[in-house]
């Protein structure tokens, strides 16, 4: 039951509705100063926290003028500026006001109190959405709502990963049902395997952009129906196929409901292919000829490409595919064969259906996550224009970004309001904005640093002390958990998917090198890793569970830990708050990375292979680039390179000051370059933007269009 709110205050219920919150800087302190303590216990979540505050406490904070003041200003952002009509979007395209961007995706990760994301593409996604509301792009997005989360990850004693539910409540998110007018549940059907499956949809506000959450957890389902989109990536290929049926079909048919008639189309990443097939169905079903209904579609298509690694590309049997689909290429006029074609990729065969494949057929503007990643999807698209060089392969990029008013800390940014003046933040593009921070002097900058370290440490050390008293972890455990990390030594940290690309294992090659490294009494190095292998990954977990045991080996004095159950939560902590990143996937991998950029944002500088958008990235003065010649031993050359890098450069750089108090300044350089590159060409701001200027508005003014689909 949620409290009485004193009227004068009454809002804050709105305020906790919409997670615009989460990015609101005044609307995040707000329910800080109501009562921080609770704030911090309920992770952040203002829905529970308004459930769970005291009254007297709320009473307390209405009678107070400067919480009154307070609540005001934020009361003002979202009432006033969320709904001005004055955004970049508007100002730039004033006759494109009207138009609608459908954003389909299977994650989506906005925060970690909605736990429908697994990693990257899910956070990539949601830092999409906030920023379109940022800069009145008008989009909707489209995606799954996974009621059982993810999973919880806990580490039992021999360092293997196990599952748990990450079962949350409704209740406890902004989310809500999508209602007809009578009432009643607004729902779709869609046929899955031979009989209808009923889809409703819940609408989570993220600023001025909705989600639409699709769930079949209805009391009309079959039972087995009810479970369809209960958990993210966790059944087997055959589940897989049945959500993203139902992410494409029910996606569509549930725009259709709300009367929506998007002008352009954006499937990020091949899960939402099967969204080009349901409207192929819609425009045959109005007589449209088949050649002319595919341009129609791929005109009016994006499609982002997310990985090289053959994994992420989804492959199902035909077989499978005829099962689970019903006829639809009867419905499209074309037999069984002619619809294969549809996800026919040169390498895989008839009898496969590739979901990318089909992706590039439907879509005219193709899309890697970096300049780097473009090279390499053109490589492997090239099957696909078999008659076209590797470099004329109409595929193109846009590099990642990510949302800086969620991952820069707000120490930080007070720190830039305090030197580069309080409108820093709506001059982003302007590279002048970025070129002042080499002037913040350097105590302030460490200061704000050292702050968000102390944090960090701290809340380590809570979480290990928690799932100690739970009874979870036995005390070597509780070491390796990061109880014994000190605030004043170098920490490193290395959070990511527990892939075998991304290669969290490297740094061991040589333990007793590393060893070294670490436990040198004038300076000390700590790591800190965390991450989650994907369920089904036996590599991917082997890799952690040797991490893992590390963690534990007493030669390296509790100066390796592992942070369990990695999330969007842990994800800020961590890259706000220590000292250096580390991201060493096998080129050419890693499509892009985002952490890296996260961290650079709060001045954590990064030392990584070349890959991703470290690529474009590193620009001689902001981290450290491995390098590792393509020998037989490649994992060696480029483990041996970081050791040299850490042992010359970073170590050196990071200690070198008078007093261990002193400020350390050749390392506060390389903080600001950090935050100045990331600031000037990583942030979503310049990614939207870019997607907009180069893919959206273009779709939709229509005209001459790269026209040119797969001849394979
Ligand atoms: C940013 C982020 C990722 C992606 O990080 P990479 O650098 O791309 O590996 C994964 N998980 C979470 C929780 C994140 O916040």
């Amino acid at each position: 039951m949620t409290n009485q709110i004193p009227s004068r205050i009454a809002g804050l219920q709105e305020l906790a509705s919409n997670l615009s919150w989460s990015w609101n800087r005044e609307a995040r302190a707000l329910f800080a100063s109501i009562d921080d303590r609770l704030w911090l216990a309920t992770r952040h979540n203002p829905v529970t926290f308004l459930k769970r505050v005291s009254p007297e406490r709320l009473q307390a904070c209405a009678d107070t003028p400067a919480f009154r003041a307070q609540y005001d200003e934020a009361m003002h952002w979202v009432r006033t500026e969320s709904q001005s009509d004055n955004t970049w979007f508007a100002r730039t395209y004033p006759e494109l006001t009207q138009s609608k961007i459908a954003y389909f995706c299977a994650e989506f990760g906005l925060h970690s109190s909605v736990p429908i994301y697994s990693g990257g593409l899910g956070v990539l996604a949601g830092d999409h959405c906030k920023t379109a509301s940022d800069l009145g792009v008008p989009l909707v997005g489209i995606g799954l709502l996974y009621r059982n989360g993810y999973f919880d990850q806990r580490i039992n004693v021999d360092g293997w990963q196990e599952n748990m539910d990450d079962t949350f409540d409704l209740a406890s998110t902004p989310i809500t049902p999508i209602v007809n007018a009578d009432g009643t549940d607004l729902t779709v059907s869609v046929t899955v395997a031979g009989h209808e499956v009923l889809v409703r949809a819940w609408r989570l506000m993220v600023g001025r952009v909705p989600l639409l959450l699709l769930d079949a957890d209805l009391p009309a389902n079959r039972p087995e129906d009810r479970e369809l989109l209960s958990r993210l990536y966790a059944g087997g290929v055959d589940l897989r196929l049945r959500q993203e049926w139902l992410l494409g079909v029910g996606g569509v048919r549930i725009l259709r409901a709300l009367e929506m008639e998007p002008d352009v189309w954006h499937a990020n990443e091949g899960h939402a292919s099967f969204m080009f097939i349901e409207r192929l169905r819609e425009l045959r079903e109005k007589g449209v000829a088949m050649a002319e209904a595919v341009t129609t579609i791929r005109r009016a298509s994006v499609f982002t490409t997310h990985t090289p690694v053959p994994a992420g590309h989804d492959v199902f049997q035909r077989s499978a595919v005829e099962t689970v689909l019903p006829p639809v290429w009867k419905e499209l006029g074309i037999d069984a064969d002619a619809f294969a074609n549809f996800g026919f990729h040169p390498h895989y065969g008839k009898d496969q259906f590739h979901m990318t494949a089909c992706a590039v057929r439907f879509a005219s503007k193709v899309t890697g996550v970096a300049k780097l990643h473009g090279e390499v999807s053109r490589e492997l698209l090239h099957p696909m224009w078999p008659n076209r060089a590797v470099n004329q392969v109409p595929v193109g990029h846009v590099t990642n970004g990510v949302h800086l008013a969620t991952w820069m800390a707000n120490p930080i940014m007070s720190t830039l309001d305090n030197h580069l003046g309080k409108d820093w933040g709506f001059t982003l593009d302007n590279p002048d904005t970025w070129n002042r921070i080499m002037k913040v002097p350097d105590a302030d900058l460490w200061t704000a640093h050292q702050h968000l370290k102390d944090v960090l440490v701290d809340r380590i050390i809570e979480k290990a002390r928690r799932s100690f008293a739970r009874g979870h972890k036995e005390a070597t455990q509780i070491v390796g958990a990061g109880t014994l990390l000190d605030r004043n030594s170098l920490m490193i940290g290395f959070a990511r998917r527990f892939a075998t690309y991304k290669r969290a294992d490297l740094l061991f090659h040589d333990p007793e090198r590393l060893r070294k490294i670490l436990t040198n009494p004038n300076a000390p190095v700590q790591l800190v890793f965390a991450g989650k292998a994907h369920p089904a990954d036996v590599p991917g977990k082997t890799v952690l569970q040797r991490v893992y045991q590390f963690t534990r080996d007493p030669r390296f004095e509790g100066r390796v830990a592992f942070i369990e159950d990695y999330d969007m939560h842990i994800a800020h902590l961590l890259v706000q708050g220590v000292d250096m990143w580390m991201n060493l996937p096998r080129p050419p991998l890693e499509a892009s990375g985002t952490s890296g950029m996260k961290a650079a944002l709060n001045g954590v500088p990064q030392l990584s292979t070349v890959d991703g958008w470290w690529a474009e990235g590193y620009d001689g003065t902001n981290g450290w680039s491995v390098t590792a010649p393509k020998t037989s031993d490649e994992d060696a050359a480029a483990a041996n390179n970081v050791y040299e890098l850490l042992e010359r450069e970073v170590v050196p750089r990071y200690y070198d000051r008078e007093l261990r108090e002193s400020v350390p300044t050749r390392w506060v350089a390389t903080m600001k370059h950090s935050i100045r590159q990331a600031g000037r060409y990583f942030t979503a701001a310049r990614m939207v933007q870019q997607y907009t200027n180069e893919y959206y508005a273009p779709a939709i003014i229509g005209g001459d269009f790269p026209d040119d689909p797969p001849t394979a």
